[in-house]
């Protein structure tokens, strides 16, 4: 079964030149898009199928600190935090709620992995506590499923909704400016002098400098068929 999908319209032409062209409408492309557009830049997206139609529909939908690389903890509390802001900015929802997540430990072995981890992160902000099996039943407000013998609980965590966010977003970014063509794919990228000129793509050539490449699975393939040197001298985001 395909998951439902809010549709975004696409845009009718391709704009002769942006300061900044995205190749990708996946939650990294459309997110970027958002920011740069509400810090005046001038964007052009182009996405080959629609909207939020690969992995960014298809996921979970969990925003989370818990079990993160301790590295990326601070990113992901940012991250929760703008999940929160995001109804008010794009006066839509994204059906984000902070509704916790809860990992199930089957084994002592895990319970200890969770506490090295929840050692490292705590003083990080991440406010997670290890649950014995009698409070995982008070949590769940059910007989435990499994033979779990404890469970690592963040009651902050949470989830949005997947076939809604990037569509949310992306009517956001919209809004700001920010030119969106799909079934429109990016087919290449020229350069003058060793620097980015234009994206070439299915309905034209855009003149422009720095590209973010947020295509997801498909940015090492665009990256071996682009005839361009690399590295080049614009922003490359590989998603
Ligand atoms: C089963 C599953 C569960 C997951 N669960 C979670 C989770 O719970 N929480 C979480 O944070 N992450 C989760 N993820 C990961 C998350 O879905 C991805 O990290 C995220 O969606 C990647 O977004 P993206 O924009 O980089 O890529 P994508 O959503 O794949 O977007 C890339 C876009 O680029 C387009 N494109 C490609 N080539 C071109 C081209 N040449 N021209 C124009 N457009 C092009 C594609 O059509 C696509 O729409 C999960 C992933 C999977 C598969």
């Amino acid at each position: 079964m395909y998951p439902l999908i809010t549709h975004v319209d696409s845009d009718h032409s391709l704009p002769e030149s942006a300061d900044v062209v995205i190749i990708g409408g996946g939650i990294v492309g459309v997110c970027t898009a958002y920011f740069l557009a509400a810090r005046g830049v001038s964007v052009v997206l182009v996405e080959k199928s629609g909207i939020a139609h690969e992995q960014s529909s298809r996921n979970w939908g969990w925003v989370r600190t818990l079990g993160r690389d301790v590295a990326e903890v601070p990113l992901a509390i940012a991250s929760l935090k703008l999940w929160d802001e995001w109804p008010t900015r794009l006066k839509h929802d994204t059906g984000f709620t902070r509704a916790g997540i809860l990992y199930a430990c089957e084994s002592e072995q895990e319970i200890g992995n969770k506490v090295a981890w929840l050692e490292q992160a705590r003083p990080l902000g991440i406010d997670a506590q290890l649950l014995d099996p009698a409070q995982i039943e008070a949590r769940l407000q059910s007989k435990m499923p499994g033979s779990w013998k404890g469970a690592l609980f963040t009651a902050t965590d949470g989830r949005a909704e997947p076939g809604i966010a990037t569509a949310a977003i992306a009517e956001g970014a919209r809004a700001l400016g920010v030119k969106m063509l799909t079934r429109c794919a990016a087919r290449g990228i020229e350069t003058e002098a060793g620097r980015v000129s234009s994206v070439i793509t299915e309905r034209g050539e855009n003149k422009c400098k720095p590209v973010v490449l947020a295509a997801g699975a498909w940015s090492g393939l665009f990256c071996c068929s682009s005839p361009m040197t690399w590295p080049w001298s614009g922003t490359l985001l590989i998603g």
